[in-house]
């Protein structure tokens, strides 16, 4: 029995309605999945109200865009998931609303750099593709420049246009990491360092950098993903260990924004056990427990 603990919705930059991720999950014979959309939590609510009736454990998720902490000197975000928030606690939405403004004053600025690079694109046509506005940010660019025959991948706009660094790229505000820890604590989740793998400089002192980030309250580290080949999958298990952190895992599906992942099996070899979602189920279980008994004293 294996799990996907990192699926993107349309209410972020994936191609597929909550619904339509239930339904894929199911006939893929998933055990348990979590919607972990950009810095919203629309997708993963619709989830848990959907997936209660039929027989597929869910677990409530985010992926909050963080600045990166001091020892990671960085080349844009640090994705922080957070797993077992409550949806209604009132600072997280806030800083979560924080971030979509921040993602949506961003677009206008880079169209307009790809206007003064010579792309004739806007900001309708890159909403039309992407069904509103919400949510919308580089991955839909970069899909209305496929689109208009620009670029033959999404990748390739990545690479040439959009990523960091790149002619078209514009920076946006970023919650610092220790603070998006703290908020998903609060709202009774836990923080997982997303994507080690993706996200971190093979040279960095990992056993370092997870000590201070455990300090900021980190509870679980993503084990398992498509990009981690066998050695950094190893390498991050036994950090998991020394550490005392949850290990997670999951595809980042994306539908077709992201045609080379598949939901589940990532690009082929993901196979995350269910035992991890149950570790994981029960420290959540464990914290509400904690949570109300000191209420209790
Ligand atoms: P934004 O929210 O506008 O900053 O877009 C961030 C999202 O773009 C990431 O979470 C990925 O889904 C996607 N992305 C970032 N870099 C790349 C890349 N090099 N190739 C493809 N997709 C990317
Ligand atoms: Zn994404
Ligand atoms: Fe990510
Ligand atoms: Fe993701």
């Amino acid at each position: 029995m294996n799990i996907d603990l990192h699926i993107h919705s349309t209410a972020s930059d994936g191609t597929l309605t909550p619904l339509e991720i239930l339904s894929l999950a199911r006939r893929l014979g998933l055990a348990a999945i979590a919607i972990t959309d950009h810095d919203t939590l629309a997708g993963s609510r619709e989830l848990l109200e959907r997936s209660a009736r039929l027989g597929i454990k869910a677990v409530s998720g985010v992926e909050i865009s963080a600045a990166p902490p001091s020892l990671c000197p960085q080349r844009g975000s640090f994705h922080v998931l957070g797993y077992g928030i409550a949806f209604d606690h009132s600072r997280l939405n806030q800083i979560l609303e924080r971030l979509q403004n921040a993602r949506s004053e961003r677009n206008p600025k880079i169209i307009q750099r790809l206007n003064d690079l010579g792309f004739a694109l806007d900001l309708a046509e890159a909403a039309e593709l992407a069904g509103g506005l919400d949510g919308l940010g580089r991955p839909h660019i970069a899909r209305l420049m496929k689109h208009k025959g620009y670029v033959a991948s999404i990748d390739e706009a990545f690479d040439r246009y959009l990523g960091h660094g790149k002619p078209g790229y514009v920076d946006k505000f970023r919650v610092p990491c220790q603070e998006a820890m703290r908020l998903i604590r609060d709202a009774g989740g836990i923080p997982v360092l997303a994507h080690p793998g993706v996200t971190l400089d093979d040279g960095l002192d990992l056993d370092r950098l997870l000590a201070d980030l455990v300090a900021m309250g980190l509870g679980g580290i993503e084990v398992y993903y498509p990009d981690h080949d066998a050695v950094q999958t190893a390498r991050f298990a036994g950090a998991a260990r020394r550490h005392g952190l949850l290990m997670t895992g999951g595809s980042d599906f994306h539908g077709s924004l992201k045609p080379e992942i598949q939901m589940g099996v990532g690009s082929g070899t993901l196979a995350v056990p269910y035992t991890l979602y149950e570790a994981l189920a029960a420290a959540l279980a464990a914290r509400r427990g904690h949570v109300a008994a000191s209420a209790r004293e």
